[in-house]
């Protein structure tokens, strides 16, 4: 019972008249603290596979299993209880809620998953993770008033905060340059081997695929092949071996 399991995915989306099929029955499992690269074309529909696995989005047919739990068994409330619990969110824009202080963001997932209750607690971590990402003075700063990278690396504080099982991330340094895409990539995967977080990341970046454990590419709407991050390295997204 891996973090994630999913079997025979499909997800169309009208466009226009067209059907297009964007998800063609997606076969993944992804094992307790694996680091797994997801590659593909843009528009072969990585964001689209996320946010099935999050239970933002529904699969049209087939099984999408999260932590053991299959979402397409459980009602919205209890799939947003358990999105909270076990997810975490880093995104290409950062996504900060942009009218609260960056310790507040950092808070936010703490308190959705614990309530109001554990205040000094929760505070206190978070200021404990603020010092990990090395921003240990912004905590009241609002976000705008970072750059990109300081950004990301709140972002990633706030995806780890309440300690989830896994973490997704989509293009999370698609909008860095490449020094500090670099740094924001050793934080998330410092952060995450350090708690045995799980983690699936859409991406681009060679420097992603070569720390993954494994790589995935969706192509066509299936998952086209797969290989060792260490031997996926060199040769891009070419190779048309079969698995
Ligand atoms: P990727 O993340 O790999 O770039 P996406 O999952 O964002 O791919 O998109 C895959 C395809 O699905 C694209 O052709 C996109 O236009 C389409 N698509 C994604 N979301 C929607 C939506 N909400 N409505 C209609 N089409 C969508």
């Amino acid at each position: 019972m891996g973090p994630i399991r999913l079997r025979g995915v499909r997800k169309a989306y009208e466009d226009g008249r067209r059907r297009h099929e964007v998800l063609a029955g997606v076969d993944l499992d992804v094992a307790a603290g694996e680091l797994v690269a997801l590659l593909g074309p843009s528009g072969a529909g990585k964001s689209t596979l996320l946010n099935v696995i999050a239970g933002i989005d529904s699969a049209d047919s087939g099984t999408v299993e999260v932590a053991g739990r299959e979402l397409g068994a459980l009602g919205e409330r209890e799939r947003t209880l358990l999105r909270r619990r076990s997810i975490g969110f880093v995104f290409q824009f950062f996504n900060l809620v942009p009218t609260l202080t960056v310790l507040e963001n950092v808070l936010l997932p703490l308190e959705l998953t614990r309530g109001r209750g554990h205040g000094a607690a929760a505070r206190a971590e978070a200021l404990a993770l603020l010092d990990r990402v090395g921003l240990p003075e912004r905590g009241d700063s609002l976000p705008e008033e970072l750059s990109g990278g300081e950004q990301q690396r709140v972002a990633i504080a706030r995806a780890v905060a309440h300690h989830p099982l896994l973490v997704l991330a989509d293009e999370p340094t698609g909008n860095l340059d490449s020094v500090t895409g670099e740094r924001v990539l050793d934080l998330l995967t410092t952060l995450a081997a350090e708690r045995g977080t799980t983690m699936l990341i859409a991406t681009h970046a060679p420097e992603i695929v070569a720390r993954a454990h494994r790589v995935v590419t969706l192509r066509d709407g299936v998952i086209a092949h797969a290989a060792d991050g260490d031997r996926g390295t060199g040769g891009g997204t070419g190779s048309d071996a079969a698995p």
